[in-house]
Order: structure tokens, then C-alpha cells, then sequence
């Protein structure tokens, strides 16, 4: 037991050390973003746009991957308020709307327990909600049949828990890739950062819930959230 309170204190500090690292790393990669935006026309005159292009596009790529980072490695006790799924479900679907119109791809949402109420961090379990609807539009797009693209979304009680189903009828995956799923930095996407799923799963862990992938190949993949539900509304 001491030995892994050890090496919990090891990973909140290497942690924390890496927190600071990335912030730091934050501030140059602004300036280095503004000055080649100032360099754009002397680039255009040379015909070399491109670079500047290029360059802009590594260094949004490098932010994301901090920005994402830093929310994993925050100190992760969630800031828990009790909310009725229902709402936490239909704000998703309102976020996720109009990235949905552009891909031609229809969401639906049946909620079968209107009082199912969780207590959680709403605004980490909302990132969490985004990021798999998200992968389900990618994994839609990178469809090569012609099938009109469908994510489902559904919550109701299961047992315990609140259980939110996503289900997409996207690419699916291989079990080479479902066995890497959640790892750190695991993408199969040009311009992933593989830390979507990492970060949710602990998210989710620090919920006292878990996610659970089931997937086929060419016909979808429904990820299943379990979260453990609040007596009552509030
Ligand atoms: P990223 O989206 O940056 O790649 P994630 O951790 O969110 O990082 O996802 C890791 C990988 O899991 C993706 O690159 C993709 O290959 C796979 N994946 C996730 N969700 C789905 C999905 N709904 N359908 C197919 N593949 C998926």
C-alpha cells in the first residue's frame, strides 16, 4: 500500500511539473504565432505563403495538444452539482449541432428516464459528452459508402448508474485499435492528438464511473458512459 501512495505522489508531482512546463511552453508559442502572422505579406511576396500556412497550422496543433494536456493534469477532484442528464444531453446535442449540419449527419436523443440526475462536474463531463460525439463525426466522415450519417444518443437508469449512450454508424474499429483506445497520444487521425479519450476515461474514473467501446468494423461504434446517479433533484 505505501509503495503505490508512493508512486501517487511521484505521478501528482511529475504532474504538476509537466503542468508548469506546458504553461511555459504556452507563452512562446503565442509570440512565435503572432510574429510569422506579421511575416504573411513579406512571405506572399515571395510566393511562399504556404510556410506561413504550414507553420500556423503545427502551432495551433502544438496548442491543442497542451490545452488538452493541461486539463488532464489539473488536481482532479471534480466540482460536483447535481443536473438531470435530460439537460446535460440536450446542451451536448446544442453544441454539437451545426458541426453535425456541416457534415450532413443527423442527431437524435431519447432520454427514457426524465428525472435520471447525476452529480458531476458539468463542465468536465460536458467536454467528455463533446469529445465522443466528435469522434463519432469523424469516424462518420471517414466513411467511403454512401450512407447517410446517424449518431444516437440515449440515456437512461442502469442499476446504479446513469448509463449515456452515444452510438455512431461511422467507420468502427479494429481490435488493434481498440486495445489502444484510451492510451495517451494514441491517434490513427493526421491532426489528433490522441488525448480525447485518455482525458475522458479519467474524467469519467474520477466520477466513480467508467466508459465502455463496443465496436464493428464499417458499421459503427457505441461508446457507453456509466456514471453514478444522485438521489433526487436539486
Ligand atoms: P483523437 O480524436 O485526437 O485521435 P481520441 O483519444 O479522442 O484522440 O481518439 C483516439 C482514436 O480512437 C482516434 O484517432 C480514432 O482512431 C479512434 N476512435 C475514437 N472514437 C471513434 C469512433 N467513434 N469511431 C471510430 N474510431 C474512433
Amino acid at each position: 500500500i505505501e509503495q503505490s501512495a508512493l508512486q501517487n505522489d511521484k505521478l501528482a508531482m511529475l504532474g504538476k511539473i509537466a503542468a508548469a512546463i506546458a504553461h511555459e511552453i504556452r507563452n512562446p508559442l503565442t509570440s512565435i504565432r503572432g510574429f510569422i502572422q506579421l511575416l504573411n505579406p513579406f512571405l506572399k511576396e515571395v510566393g511562399k505563403e504556404e510556410y506561413g500556412r504550414i507553420i500556423l497550422s503545427e502551432i495551433d496543433r502544438a496548442n491543442d495538444i497542451i490545452f488538452e494536456f493541461l486539463n488532464s493534469s489539473k488536481p482532479s477532484d471534480p466540482m460536483k452539482q447535481k443536473v438531470v442528464v435530460g439537460m446535460l444531453l440536450k446542451e451536448t446535442i446544442m453544441l454539437s449541432e451545426s458541426e453535425a449540419l456541416m457534415r450532413g449527419c443527423e442527431l437524435h436523443c431519447e432520454v427514457f428516464d426524465p428525472d435520471l440526475t447525476v452529480a458531476i462536474d458539468v463542465k468536465q463531463v460536458k467536454q467528455v459528452l463533446l469529445n465522443i460525439v466528435k469522434n463519432a463525426l469523424d469516424a462518420i466522415s471517414e466513411v467511403k459508402e454512401k450512407r447517410k450519417g446517424r449518431i444516437d444518443i440515449c440515456a437512461r437508469r442502469e442499476g446504479k448508474y446513469a448509463l449515456i449512450s452515444i452510438r455512431d454508424n461511422g467507420k468502427g474499429m479494429e481490435r488493434a485499435i481498440l486495445n489502444r483506445l484510451f492510451d495517451p497520444f494514441f491517434t490513427t487521425k493526421e491532426a489528433g492528438t490522441g488525448l480525447g479519450l485518455s482525458v475522458s476515461s479519467r474524467i469519467i474514473c474520477n466520477h466513480g464511473g467508467t466508459i465502455e467501446v463496443d465496436s464493428t468494423v464499417n458499421e459503427g461504434t457505441e461508446f457507453m458512459i456509466y456514471l453514478p446517479f444522485a438521489e433526487g433533484k436539486e
